[in-house]
Order: C-alpha cells, then structure tokens, then sequence
C-alpha cells in the first residue's frame, strides 16, 4: 500500500487574549478565520491526503460550518484540556495504519509556506525518526534576574539552540505512542524526545510564527496579504 500523510491541526484552544469571546483561531484576517487559512496552507500539498481539524465541543457548529464541502477536510469536535491532549485525541482517530506519517500543525500558524512543507516532507521520509520545522536562534539571548522591573543578569549561549515551530511530522505509532507517554509535551517533538529519539531539525520560516497577540495578528495580515492569499484558490 502507498504511504499516507494525515495532517492534524489542534484547533481547540480557547486563548481569548486577542478578543473577548471568541478563540484566537476564529479572528478574521483579511478574507476569511485564521483557522481557514492555516487549512489552505496545509491543503495546498497535494500530497496531504487529508486534514483533521480537532476543534472544542463548544466549537462544534462553528467549524463545521466553516469546512462545509472540502473533501479533505474532516472536523472532530474532540478537543481537550492541553494542547497535547487535543493532538493526541486527533491522532487516535485517525483511520490509519501505524506506518502512516501524521503532520500535526497548529491552527494559530496561518503563514505556513507550501515550500517549507515539502522540506519537511522531504526530511522526514528520509528519516527513521521524524522532523520538525524550527529556526536557528539568531538573537542574543539574555536571562532576567529575580527583581522587578526586569534586569538581565547574565548571557546565554545560542549555539545550538532552535526556535520549535509546526508542522511536527511522525509515524503515527511511533507518535501516539510517545503522546500516550508524555502527558506534559507542549510539543510532538518533546514527546518523541522523551521516547529517547532525536528528530530531524528542518530549516523552517519566519512567516510560520504562532499568531499570540494583536501585534502579530496584524502582521499576519501583512504576510498573507502580500502573497495574495484573498485571491487564491481555496484548495479543497
Ligand atoms: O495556545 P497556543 O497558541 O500555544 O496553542 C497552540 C495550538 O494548540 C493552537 O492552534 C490551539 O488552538 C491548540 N490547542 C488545542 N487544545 C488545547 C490548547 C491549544 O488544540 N487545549
């Protein structure tokens, strides 16, 4: 049988930092929900077989309206308490054999470009592992001391260290078995760490940021903007 790719998007969340009553995901950008485009993004890989959306119960109507005759697109309103519990709910439905790959990616990173995907995809097929997208640390990084206002106290050395952004991709025994073990990953990676494995670190981009504030929902409508992404075809 042919190697299937399932993608996962945690879509669950319930951060109401950037507006009252409604989660993150749902804010428009430009011409549709950020959720909408972080699913065009994913679906513009053809080779994505398809896309489960893991949403909150809550969030049940809201979402499946949104998906409504994308065919690749499949909706579960299966979130739960943590984002890794929200993924590892997702992954348990799949309907697939544990050789399958699972790319799991979070609805808050609209920005994703299709050309960082196909990396990814190239590394981890590659892989007896697994890969994630993150970026090299290119600041300074400083530690702060105790008091208040904040004051730094000392320098970290960057070398080495990277910046862990989604899509994280894995077969699928191999992940939820990991999952199941980690109740406290804030990442697929951190789990598949836990297991002993070391994943593959591929180059990813700074359009992929998590959107977290107003700040970067903005910017987010920069990116997209630029790239046309009101004007292109929805992809399902
Ligand atoms: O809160 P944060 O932006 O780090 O969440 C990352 C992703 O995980 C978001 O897409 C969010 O909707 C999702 N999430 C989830 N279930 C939770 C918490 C977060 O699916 N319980």
């Amino acid at each position: 049988m042919p190697e299937r790719f399932h993608a996962v998007m945690p879509a669950a969340g319930v951060g109401q930092r950037l507006a009252a009553g409604l989660p993150k995901q749902y804010l428009p950008i430009l011409d549709a929900p950020m959720i909408v485009h972080t699913a065009r993004a994913l679906l513009a890989a053809a080779w994505i077989d398809e896309l489960v959306i893991v949403v909150a119960p809550d969030d049940a109507g809201r979402a499946a309206s949104l998906f409504q005759g994308w065919s690749r697109v499949r909706v579960r309103a299966i979130g739960g308490a943590s984002r890794r519990d929200s993924v590892l709910a997702g992954v348990e439905s799949l309907d697939a054999g544990p050789d399958d790959w699972v790319l799991v990616h979070d609805a808050a990173r609209p920005g994703l470009p299709l050309a960082a995907l196909d990396a990814l995809r190239e590394a981890a097929i590659a892989d007896p592992v697994g890969a994630l997208l993150a970026l090299p640390v290119a600041d300074t990084i400083k530690r702060e001391d105790a008091g208040a206002p904040a004051r730094s106290a000392g320098t970290v050395d960057r070398g080495g260290l990277w910046l862990a952004q989604t899509p994280q991709m894995f077969r699928l025994g191999m992940l939820r078995d990991a999952l199941r073990a980690c109740p406290g990953a804030t990442d697929e990676a951190a789990a598949i760490e836990a297991s002993g494995r070391r994943p593959r670190l591929v180059a990813g981009h700074r359009d992929n940021f998590k959107v977290t504030n107003a700040g970067d929902l903005a910017a987010m409508a920069a990116v997209l903007g630029a790239r046309g992404a009101s004007r292109r075809p929805g992809g399902h």
